[in-house]
């Protein structure tokens, strides 16, 4: 029985990441997030905004990862221009 390990591991190693609603793209709310933090990949998470929708944490997780690299690469470019 060694199947405990990878799961606290894996919560905690996602437990920042920031999550985004892959059907609207819209930041989870505070209250989606404190909820979606601790869950597993495979959990679902609902999203609160008017889409309603319900997508696996890792889902929520993919578009967090994509979302964050957007606004930095948008940081980017502002930057760049007011140069
Ligand atoms: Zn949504």
């Amino acid at each position: 029985m060694r199947s405990w390990f990878p799961k606290p591991l894996e919560r905690w190693k996602s437990r920042n990441m920031k999550l985004a609603c892959p059907a609207c793209q819209h930041w989870a709310s505070d209250d989606v997030f404190r909820r979606g933090r601790f869950m597993l990949g495979e959990e679902n998470l609902t999203c609160d905004r008017p889409c309603g929708k319900t997508n696996s944490l890792t889902a929520w997780r993919i578009h967090g990862l994509a979302k964050d690299q957007m606004e930095k690469l948008h940081e980017e470019m502002n930057a760049m221009q007011a140069n």
